[in-house]
C-alpha cells in the first residue's frame, strides 16, 4: 500500500479495487502505516470516544469559567434555555457543540478533532447523533475512523490548523469530519458521504482565525456550535442526493488554495478580524496586563 490519504478519489479507488469499505481502508492504513493492531486502533477508538462523551457532560455539569472570564457558562444557558429555535434536538446539539469546547477553553479533557480548537464539534455532533438515531458504540467508533480518513486527506491536500489556512481549516475540517460521520452511520453510500464532506467545506470556505487575546476562545466557541450545525445540514443535503457539484477533491483543494493566499494577520496571529476590534483589543490589554501581575516576583 503506497500512501492513500492523499485523495478521496485514490481512497474510494483502494476500497473499490480491495473490495473492502472506506472504513477499513483507514484500518488497512493504521495496521501498514503506523504498525497498529487492530485490537489496539478500536482500543483508542474506545477511549477517544469516553472522552468525548465525558467533555459533553462536564461541560453542561461544571462550572465553565475561562481565566479570562470570556467564556462563562454559555452551554447550560443554551441547553437549559426554555425557548427552543427548531427543536429540542436541535438545542441539545448546539449546546454539546459548545460545552465540549467550553471544556478545552478552561483546560479540560477533550480529543483534538482535529485540533483543540475544534474539540466541540464531533463530540456535539455524535453524542447527539446517537441520541436521536439509537447508534450502536461499534457504529460511532467506525464513523470515527471514516472521520480520521477525511482529515488525513485534508491535511495533505490543504490544512487542519488555524495557523496555516485559517478557521477553515480548523472547524471546517472539523465539520466535513462531522458530517462524513453522521452519513455513514446513517448507511449513506461512498457518493453521499463525499458530497456531505465538499457540501461542508463549501460551506466553511474564507473563514478567518481572529481569535481574541489570543486565546482560543471567541469566537472559537461559537464557532464549534455553528460548524456543528453545517455539519448537519449538509449530511441533510447529501443524504438525498443533492450533489456538491464541485468534486470533493476539487473542494478541498479550493480550501487549500484560500489557506495559503490569506493574509497573516487572519491565521492565528491574533492581529486581525475579531482580535483587532477596538474592545478585543481592550481584553487582550486586561488579560496581559493581569498575567504580568501574576508573574513571580523575582527580584
Ligand atoms: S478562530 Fe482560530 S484558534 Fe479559534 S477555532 Fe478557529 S482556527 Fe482555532
Amino acid at each position: 500500500m503506497g500512501f492513500l490519504f492523499d485523495s478521496f478519489e485514490g481512497w474510494k479507488k483502494y476500497s473499490d479495487t480491495n473490495k473492502v469499505s472506506l472504513v477499513q481502508a483507514v484500518i488497512d492504513y493504521e495496521i501498514e502505516q503506523k504498525g497498529r493492531t487492530e485490537e489496539r486502533i478500536w482500543e483508542g477508538l474506545g477511549q477517544a470516544w469516553e472522552v468525548m462523551k465525558d467533555a459533553v457532560q462536564t461541560g453542561l455539569v461544571e462550572d465553565m469559567t475561562s481565566r479570562s472570564g470570556m467564556i462563562n457558562n454559555g452551554a447550560k444557558k443554551v441547553y437549559n434555555h426554555k425557548v427552543t429555535v427548531l427543536s429540542k434536538e436541535f438545542q441539545n446539539l448546539i449546546s454539546r457543540a459548545l460545552a465540549a469546547k467550553e471544556v478545552n477553553s478552561c483546560m479540560g479533557r477533550i480529543v483534538a478533532a482535529p485540533t483543540a480548537g475544534a474539540s466541540g464539534i464531533m463530540p456535539g455532533v455524535l453524542y447527539t447523533l446517537q441520541e436521536i438515531h439509537d447508534v450502536p458504540d461499534k457504529k460511532i467508533l467506525e464513523a470515527m475512523l471514516l472521520a480520521a480518513g477525511i482529515v488525513l486527506i485534508m491535511e495533505q491536500k490543504a490544512s487542519i490548523a488555524g495557523a496555516v489556512g485559517g478557521c477553515q481549516a480548523e472547524t471546517g475540517t472539523a465539520a466535513a469530519m462531522g458530517s462524513g460521520a453522521i452519513v455513514y452511520c446513517l448507511d449513506g453510500d461512498t457518493t453521499q458521504v463525499f458530497n456531505a464532506v465538499a457540501i461542508t467545506i463549501q460551506c466553511m470556505l474564507g473563514l478567518v482565525c481572529d481569535p481574541v487575546a489570543g486565546l482560543v476562545e471567541i469566537p472559537c466557541v461559537v464557532r464549534n456550535a455553528s460548524a456543528a450545525a453545517i455539519a448537519n445540514s449538509s449530511a441533510q443535503i447529501a443524504l438525498a442526493n443533492v450533489s456538491s457539484v464541485i468534486p470533493v477533491d476539487e473542494v478541498v483543494e479550493a480550501m487549500g488554495e484560500i489557506g495559503s493566499s490569506m493574509e497573516t494577520r487572519y491565521k492565528e496571529t491574533a492581529l486581525g478580524g475579531l482580535a483587532a476590534t477596538k474592545t478585543g483589543k481592550a481584553i487582550s490589554k486586561r488579560v496581559l496586563i493581569r498575567d504580568i501581575e501574576i508573574l513571580p516576583d523575582e527580584s
